[in-house]
């Protein structure tokens, strides 16, 4: 007799894609039970520390009652109405608190699903801005080396083109200008040679350029790469110099994960445009929210077609709004920076260690992100068996061990995931695998 947990995982394996899967040879997946607090509960009665927040979002831990208080009565009242035409409290209070907590003059709100749909949307937003200035011709965007800013069409041709997918699409995909990922590492002593390269592309092409992407600081499923705040203000002005338009993603580095509300605000920048998603539901589901000037807003609401051409069904869902209503109450929370800060230090003590090892190129510490730069890829099915067996959620990827645990995590769950990351790195290290 099978058990209900192997028959559950027979159906999975035979027809269900998980992400960035085969579907003849899958790694194999656990199954959830629970997730409360730090903890995500599989079928099998083990409990695991979660270091990945489930990919940046969940950074209140799981089953927040606060949160699903929030849910539950806006269920009680309407989870959905469409948003042509209609809107709501809970879109109108979300959208002044981000209008609140963003860069003065960031106060335009586009509402959408998911973080590369924010990223559609900026660049939408970009191109039409320049058709709508008279400056046709400007229609690529720039990025630097070494990011990702999602899986659909635009955000994947302007993540990195060999981490990301373009060899795969290649034809298909538009094409864009790509200057090397910034050298200069946060903390390292500021060089403005970085620069240059950028600036050359700007010079040579900006007539063709409708904007710049990036993510500040923080480079994420591209690389874990924290760069020097210096770049981006570099960047900001090289965009004003050139009249290109600067787009922060922010969907993995927003709201307090890097130890200050958006990286942008370690290089006191202000972007034209900024993608927000990922936490700002506190990881209960997919929404995302793209904050621009009025300026933008302005120059296409009043050129032909005169409007703002996007809008999902799904646009300003009541439900996503009022719990990431919620869950910016939990974010603004005077205590959170302080947490974030002791995070940042015990990841820095805990993980140190680790440097010391053949195998650890480097050991990057940022807001509550932990990295180790492993010198080759990890046998991900292997480690993340090991990982389980120690007790934690940590899923690698290429030569990255990293953790973005929950902001409500304790010391004695931070050390564990710490502990559980150099015994492996220890392991891998020794041969074993
Ligand atoms: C995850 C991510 C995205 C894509 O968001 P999805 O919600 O997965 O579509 C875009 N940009 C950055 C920086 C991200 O980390």
């Amino acid at each position: 007799m099978e058990t209900e947990e192997e028959i559950l995982l027979k159906f999975d394996k035979t027809h269900i894609w998980h992400p960035y899967t085969s579907m003849t040879e899958p790694l194999p997946v656990y199954p959830v039970a629970g997730a409360d607090g730090c903890f995500i509960e599989l079928a099998d009665g083990t409990r695991l520390v979660d270091g990945m927040s489930s990919w940046w979002c969940a950074v209140h831990g799981y089953n927040h009652p606060h949160l699903n208080r929030a849910a539950v009565g806006q269920i009680e009242r309407f989870s959905h109405v469409m948003f042509g035409g209609l809107t709501h409290r809970p879109a109108v209070e979300l959208a002044r608190r981000l209008v609140d907590i963003t860069q003065e003059g960031l106060d335009r709100v586009f509402y959408c699903d998911s973080g590369s749909v924010a990223v559609e949307v900026a660049a939408k937003m970009a191109i039409q801005y320049m058709q709508a200035s008279g400056r046709t011709g400007r229609t690529r965007l720039a990025t630097v080396r070494g990011g990702y800013h999602g899986d659909t069409w635009q955000a994947m041709s302007v993540c990195d083109p060999e981490t990301g997918m373009h060899s795969f699409y290649r034809g298909a995909l538009p094409v864009h200008y790509f200057a090397p990922r910034p050298a200069v590492a946060f903390g390292e002593e500021w060089d403005p040679s970085d620069l240059a390269a950028m600036e050359a592309l700007l010079g040579e092409n900006h007539e063709r350029i409708a904007a710049v992407i990036l993510e500040p600081v923080v480079q994420g499923a591209g690389g874990m790469w924290f760069y020097h705040p210096e770049y981006v203000r570099g960047v900001r002005e090289l965009c004003d110099r050139y009249g290109v338009l600067m787009i922060a993603d922010e969907i993995a580095t927003g709201f307090m994960r890097t130890g200050t509300m958006f990286a942008c605000d370690r290089a006191g920048v202000r972007p034209d445009i900024m993608c927000l998603g990922k936490a700002i539901t506190g990881g209960y589901m997919s929404f995302a929210a793209v904050m621009a000037t009025a300026r933008v807003a302005e120059v296409i609401s009043s050129n032909p077609p005169y409007v703002f051409m996007h809008g999902p069904t799904f646009m300003g869902n009541p439900l996503a709004c009022a719990v990431a209503c919620a869950s910016l109450e939990l974010i603004s929370d005077p205590g959170l920076p302080a947490r974030i800060k002791s995070i940042e230090q015990t990841l820095r003590e805990r993980l140190a260690p680790a440097a010391t090892l053949q195998i650890v190129r480097d050991v990057r510490v940022l807001g509550a992100i932990g990295v180790l730069e492993l010198d080759r890829p990890v046998d991900m099915a292997r480690v993340q068996r090991r990982c389980a067996e120690e007790g934690v959620w940590i899923r690698p990827f290429g030569r990255l061990f990293y953790i973005m645990p929950p902001y409500v995590i304790d010391d004695d769950q931070l050390a564990r995931l710490c502990g559980a990351m150099l015994k492996i790195a220890a392991e891998m290290d020794a041969g074993e695998y």
